[in-house]
């Protein structure tokens, strides 16, 4: 996605640098080199008496002679090499040994001076394979530049990121390139705002948010939203992946952060933009072999340069990822990434107007509707919805058409189906269903207790990776203490995905595992920790193992808790989460018709916002209104 690549311009600065050195160094080379001459000339030249001095080398022989003594000493053929007329002065020749055991003989009786000499001079001998190498050093750093091997490539210029950070001026990108995801849209605003005016905020006093991190599937627009910041601001954008920061070598990745802030600080005010983050945020002390050490000073790295920096010199730091789970919760401390901006996968309006903004560019066929497009790629992100738009384009254009029409579409959509089938990004009708009706249960249960955070939004549209829909709650008010009653109705919501599918289609699926999880944990809880069962009384029972490795080998160590304790909790974990299921069952089969028509508007919309919930609870029945989104 980079537009400038600062370090291939360097290389090709550098190799066209060591071929200008290396043509000056011959040039010059030739310039004092001797006229070589044949060893019958040389013979002659001695024997003219004019030679007063020679070196004898291993395999040449060289001498002076005046330049017009030479012209008359040599024949015909050989004069025509000399230097020309009018350029008097000396000749300095060279010639190759002949095996002649005359020499020494012939060089006496012509009184010529002679010493030998150990090869060729050291300049020569240097350049012979100095020159060499840096050839070889170019082409090296030239070709690996052009592999893109980044490891290899490091050899060259250890710690220099300066080559890797991709600067943008101008960015070329607002929040009108971005749809479909309002809300995250309107988080960044604020950041916007400061970066604008920074003085605004700071002349208050205000704190500055210093570290923003996008969450999001691939492809919903991490980036572009990040570039859409900077493009509003007006600011540079600098930005680096995470990936690119871990590199074979210990301390290379550090010195890469503290460049970058660097670099930050000059161009300030700017927005850092770090992709991946999760590649080098990983949990410390997580994660696979090798590399670690690396990884974690880069890391300590960033966490040093995040506390140290001041916000108030107009530099905001923005990263993306979309594994947060993952992270080292040292990132996410305040004065750190300290503010979270989630994008969720588009829903069905959000597709179409993301849609249409791709398609703006394309000459449509007038019968192309964007509305039933959307509505055939539930799930599909926004990286997705502009591959469909381009691999239309392109079909039309193969089949030399004026137009693009809602068959190259409908091709498009299959042909990016494939694709995404396979990273398991698609849903299928059937499961969409089944999703519907696991939803429109977590909502209708959370609406009908009386101590439970009201329902936002519901959504059968994936957030996040492993998960299905969501239903969105907002807490009312801060919770420090809750009573037993309050955790029974939190446990009845998370058994609300479940219990709907089974009502619905009398089983349930394995979407509603890690409900199941969260439930049983809560229920484990209140048995041990919070003193809530019926038989065990009020006591705080320790069941976490001791130490792992005291314990023999695949026996778990319980604390100070008996086998007959642990047998009693389970039992009261289990008791816990029927009579929840037994509730819930209740309520929500009393109202099957709500449930019905919730998982209905659902399928139809996707996304259901509060006011539309409240609709349908007061009647009871399937409402005509659109969702509370506006257009
Ligand atoms: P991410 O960083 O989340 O993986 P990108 O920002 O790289 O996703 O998105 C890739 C491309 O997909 C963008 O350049 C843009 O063309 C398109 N795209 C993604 N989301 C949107 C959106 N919400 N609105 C418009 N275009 C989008
Ligand atoms: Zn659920």
């Amino acid at each position: 996605m980079a537009v400038t690549e600062p370090r291939r311009k360097l290389q090709v600065t550098y190799l066209a640098l060591a071929l200008l050195v290396g043509l000056a160094v011959n040039l010059w080379m030739a310039r004092s080199q001797s006229v070589p001459i044949d060893y019958s000339d040389f013979k002659a030249l001695v024997r003219s008496g004019h030679v007063h001095e020679v070196q004898i080398g291993p395999a040449s022989i060289a001498g002076n002679v005046d330049l017009a003594d030479a012209r008359a000493a040599l024949p015909e053929a050989t004069r025509q090499r000399l230097p020309q007329e009018g350029t008097g002065g000396e000749l300095h020749f060279s010639t190759l040994r002949v095996e002649d055991p005359a020499l020494i003989a012939d060089l006496d009786s012509a009184h010529v001076r002679y010493a030998a000499v150990a090869g060729t001079n050291w300049l020569m001998q240097l350049l012979s394979w100095v020159a060499p190498a840096l050839i070889f050093v170019a082409i090296w750093t030239f070709a690996l530049g052009r592999m893109g091997n980044k490891q290899m490539g490091d050899l060259v210029g250890i710690g220099k990121s300066k080559a890797r950070v991709y600067v943008q001026k101008n960015i070329g990108v607002t929040f009108a390139d971005v749809e479909g995801i309002d809300e995250a849209k309107a988080e960044l605003m604020e950041v916007v705002e400061f970066l604008k005016t920074p003085e605004r905020y700071t002349r208050l006093g205000g704190r500055i948010p210093k570290g923003v991190l996008i969450v999001g599937a691939p492809g919903t627009g991490k980036t572009l939203l990040a570039k859409a910041v900077a493009g509003e601001a007006n600011v540079p954008f600098l930005s680096i992946s995470g990936s690119e920061f871990v590199e074979m070598f210990v301390g290379v990745g550090a010195a890469r952060v503290r460049d970058l802030f660097d670099q930050a600080e000059k161009l300030a005010p700017c927005i850092i933009f770090i992709d991946e983050l999760d590649a080098l945020g990983k949990a410390r002390g997580a994660g696979g072999f090798g590399g670690h050490e690396e990884r974690e000073q880069t890391l300590n790295q960033l966490l040093v340069e995040l506390d140290g920096f001041d916000t108030n010199k107009g530099v905001i730091i923005m990263a993306a990822t979309n594994r947060p789970e993952i992270l080292d919760p040292a990132l996410l401390r305040p004065g750190r990434f300290d503010r979270k901006v989630a994008i969720d996968r588009p829903d069905i309006r959000g597709r179409e107007r993301i849609l249409k903004l791709h398609a703006g560019k394309l000459a449509l066929d007038p019968d192309v509707n964007l509305a039933v497009i959307a509505a055939k790629t539930p799930g599909f992100a926004g990286a997705d919805l502009a591959n469909i738009v381009n691999e239309a384009a392109l079909r039309a254009a193969r089949q030399n058409q004026k137009t693009v029409t809602q068959a190259d579409f409908d091709a498009a959509i299959d042909r990016v189906i494939t694709g995404l089938e396979k990273k398991n990004r698609v849903m299928n009708p059937k499961e969409k269903e089944t999703v519907a009706y696991h939803e429109a249960g977590h909502a209708l249960i959370a609406e009908k207790r009386t101590t439970t955070d009201k329902v936002s939004k519901v959504s059968i549209i994936p957030r996040g990776i492993g998960a299905l829909g969501f239903t969105q709650q907002l807490p009312t008010e801060d919770r420090y203490l809750m009573k037993r009653s309050e955790l029974l109705d939190r446990l009845d919501v998370l058994l609300g995905g479940r219990v709907a599918e089974q009502l619905a289609f009398g089983e349930v699926s394995t979407g509603a595992q890690n409900d199941l999880q969260r439930a049983t944990d809560l229920a484990r809880h209140m048995v041990t920790q919070y003193g809530m069962g019926e038989t065990l009384g009020p006591a705080v029972v320790d069941t976490r193992p001791v130490n792992p490795f005291l314990g023999e080998a695949g026996i778990a160590v319980r604390g100070e808790c008996s086998e007959e304790t642990a047998r009693q909790i389970d039992a009261e974990v289990r008791r816990l989460l029927k009579d929840a299921e037994d509730r819930v069952r209740v309520t929500l089969e009393s109202a099957r018709g709500q449930l019905e028509a919730l998982a209905q508007m659902l399928l139809e919309h996707e996304t259901v916002e509060r006011e539309t919930l409240l609709g349908l609870l007061v009647a009871g029945a399937p409402l005509q209104a659109q969702p509370g989104r506006g257009t």
